[in-house]
């Protein structure tokens, strides 16, 4: 039956009544002849609370110890899931980052991995054993613990699949993948397939069910992915069907998708911050002067426009994360001799709506069609961003609700 990797996140294993849920899981996957490996997050609100004990103890804390701290939470529930395991009859173990181990740089508290060595964990499989992985952790080269980002643990799942040659399932509070966000649109439906590309637009422009990097990482790697609800009877059905009627949603390769919508979904995002830079003199090699010590101070700027040019001078507006917002005002006073413009001007109160699909390629007139239902709703637009597969645009933040649910429609989108 092959391997599989099985992930399950903080509220699926919130307390010992859950983690025993997640063991029904695993057992159903035993018996049915797949060796496991069961990769989980700690226990929700945990991770939270640590990293709030490590502010609380120093504002400026080193990094390592950081690490050492939130890595903490993985590792009471890998133990506690192995022992409920065990107490059903099922032979398991749990393997810290540095056991397998999970190998990564050292940029402590966002690292990334290099290199999984999976020999011990295959070694216990040939014996029948599970293996209950820590999420998030690895250990660096100088033999620290390190931890990947928030919401890393799908990372580690993904790249924990690629290593064993495994297909990764994703337990997690939702049911699967939706055309958007649920709680904004009551239409919104589950979607049974989705490309790697769109899912990583999707989760890259706002949408919270993954973590960007893995699907980066399922995509290079080609990890069969399969989004699903912890919450779901563990004896039903445990696969996606061919019509979606399964449970969850499945992201693959965009061959494999019978039949493509133009618009897959849509995501949105209120994290963003907006810069005008007025009356910039128009001349080449003004944006290489304001972008460049952006770029140098690691600030990744999104959106930008630059207005008709007027007597030799012209605004320039753009958008960073909003944590970054007044770092990059700072970086930009701090140049305005060599940039040469008039005053800056901020916002925080805007939103970026986008839509997403590969349909786009082949079909003209997407992006004329979200802006004209956004123009029956007066809803303006400030900034247009593009590619391939997604049309981007920056709105007031108040009309956020409205421009996703109006766009919904107009793709067809709304289910019933
Ligand atoms: N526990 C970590 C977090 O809350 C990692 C994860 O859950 O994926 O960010
Ligand atoms: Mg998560």
């Amino acid at each position: 039956m092959g391997r599989l990797v099985m992930k399950f996140g903080g509220t699926s294993v919130a307390d010992i009544a859950r983690i025993r849920n997640v063991a029904r899981h695993v057992e159903r996957e035993v018996k049915a002849g797949h060796e496991v490996a069961v990769v989980v997050s700690a226990m929700a609100g945990t991770t939270d609370r640590l990293v709030g004990w490590t502010r609380e103890a120093a504002s400026l804390h080193d990094s390592r110890e950081y690490d050492v701290v939130v890595a903490s939470g993985e590792q009471v529930t890998a133990g506690l899931a192995a022992i409920v395991l065990q107490e059903m009859g099922i032979p398991a173990r749990s393997w810290l980052g540095w056991q397998v181990p999970i190998e990564t740089d050292s940029m402590h508290g966002a690292a990334r991995i290099m290199g999984i060595d999976p020999k011990g964990i295959i070694e216990r499989f040939a014996q029948g054993q599970v293996a209950v992985v820590a999420g998030f952790q690895g250990i660096s080269r100088d033999g620290r613990v390190t931890t990947l980002g928030r919401g890393g643990s799908d990372t580690s799942a993904v790249a924990l699949a690629a290593a064993l040659n495994a297909r990764c399932d994703i337990y997690t509070d939702v049911d699967g993948v939706y055309t958007t966000d649920p709680r904004i649109v009551a239409k919104a439906r589950k979607i049974a397939r989705i490309s790697y590309e769109e899912m990583l637009e999707m989760a890259s422009l706002g949408a919270k069910v993954l973590q960007t990097r893995s699907v980066e990482l399922a995509m290079v790697h080609r990890v069969p992915l399969q989004v699903r609800s912890s919450f779901e009877v563990p004896d039903g059905p445990n696969q996606n069907t061919v019509d979606g009627s399964g449970p969850g949603t499945i992201v693959c390769d965009e061959e494999d998708i019978v039949e493509q919508q133009v618009v897959t979904g849509i995501a949105y995002s209120k994290d963003e911050g907006k810069v005008t830079v007025v009356r910039v003199p128009d001349r080449p090699g003004i944006s290489a002067s304001l972008f460049g010590p952006l770029a140098e101070t690691g600030i990744s700027v999104d959106m930008i426009v630059q207005n008709v040019s007027a007597d030799g001078h012209t605004d320039i507006t753009f958008t960073v994360p909003q944590k970054d917002l007044d770092r990059a005002l700072k970086v930009i006073g701090d140049h305005k001799n060599q940039i040469g413009y008039d005053s800056l001007k901020a916002a925080r109160d805007v939103a970026k709506v986008s839509v997403i699909g590969v349909g786009m390629r082949s079909h003209a007139g997407v992006a004329a069609d979200m802006f004209k239902a956004l123009a029956e709703k007066s809803i303006n637009i400030q900034a247009i961003t593009t590619s391939e597969i997604k049309i981007s645009v920056l709105i007031d933040a108040a009309y956020t609700e409205l421009a996703v649910r109006t766009l919904h429609t107009t793709y067809n989108l709304d289910g019933h």
